[in-house]
């Protein structure tokens, strides 16, 4: 019963979402509506709802230089003062995190500021893991991008893009995670200038990856953070892994901590999964 009531609760949360997506928007056809189907079904527990979010912990890959990523200190115990909290200090840059327009200057969006109708959205998810598995310097072409439109039609306005490169298999070991050769330099995929520069053209909302960032690995410049940033997007990093999400079809959630001033910070990625790429 408890799940019951917990699955009408996320149910509910979902329509209360929906309804916010719907209320702010001032040009419906360029969001598709999520298909009331699949609301109806995580009511009745037919639909799938999948974390693509790593638990946060000190041991969590971080990006070469950063020290004391993540540091929890007990705050009350239930022995001294009858019940349990921790006080916790963390990079904004960690783990599963959104990158805030403001990360970037001239970026200027913080990220309490980013308006909640982006944080929804339609996936659609850009499998690359072959390449990957030949050159994990890849990056994303805009010809993989229109393939992916040949097979599942035109990306829309408002979706969120993620990008699996299947790198959430090395994950948590720091060291294959990063990649990096002798000299430093990491070698982790990507997206390309290019892809990133159509992606903006079909007005997404945001970019996401299952590696420390949506520039590749060896990038010097991150121009793909240059672009996208300053003109209003946010990056979703360090996806945990997504070999249950279909290619199109299913909904995101990316839900960042409303961290006012906040360059980026912890993000908590939901996905709702079809009732036929769950059942
Ligand atoms: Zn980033």
């Amino acid at each position: 019963m408890q799940q019951r009531l917990g699955r009408v609760a996320v149910a509910c949360a979902i329509l209360a979402l929906a309804g916010i997506v719907f209320a702010q928007q001032k040009n419906p056809a360029t969001k598709p509506a999520p298909d009331g189907e699949w609301l109806r079904g995580i009511a009745s527990g037919k639909t799938r709802v999948v974390d693509l979010t790593y638990a946060i912990n000190d041991k969590m890959p971080a990006w070469p230089g950063d020290e004391h990523p993540f540091v929890a200190t007990i705050n009350a115990t239930p022995e001294k003062d009858g019940y349990f909290t921790r006080k916790f200090c963390m990079l904004e840059h960690y783990g599963t995190h959104m990158d805030a327009p403001n990360h970037f200057p001239p970026g200027k969006l913080s990220l309490d500021q980013i308006p909640p109708d982006h944080f929804v959205g339609p996936a659609v998810v850009i499998d690359v893991h072959a390449e990957v598995a030949k050159d994990p310097d890849y990056r994303l072409t805009p010809e993989r991008i229109r393939r992916w439109e040949t097979e599942h039609g035109h990306i829309p306005g408002g979706a969120i893009i993620v990008l699996r490169t299947g790198w959430a298999s090395r994950w948590p070991d720091e060291a294959r995670y990063r990649n990096q050769d002798a000299s430093g330099t990491m070698h982790f995929p990507g997206y390309s200038l290019e892809a990133a520069k159509l992606l903006l053209e079909r007005k997404v909302s945001g970019l996401g990856i299952d590696t420390l960032s949506v520039d590749y690995g060896a990038s010097k410049d991150f121009e793909v953070h240059r672009l996208m940033l300053p003109a209003g997007l946010y990056h979703v990093e360090n996806l945990a892994d997504l070999s249950a999400l279909p290619e199109a079809g299913a909904f995101l959630i990316a839900a960042p901590i409303k961290l006012e001033g906040g360059s980026g910070g912890a993000c908590r990625v939901i996905a709702i999964l079809p009732q036929s790429a769950s059942m």
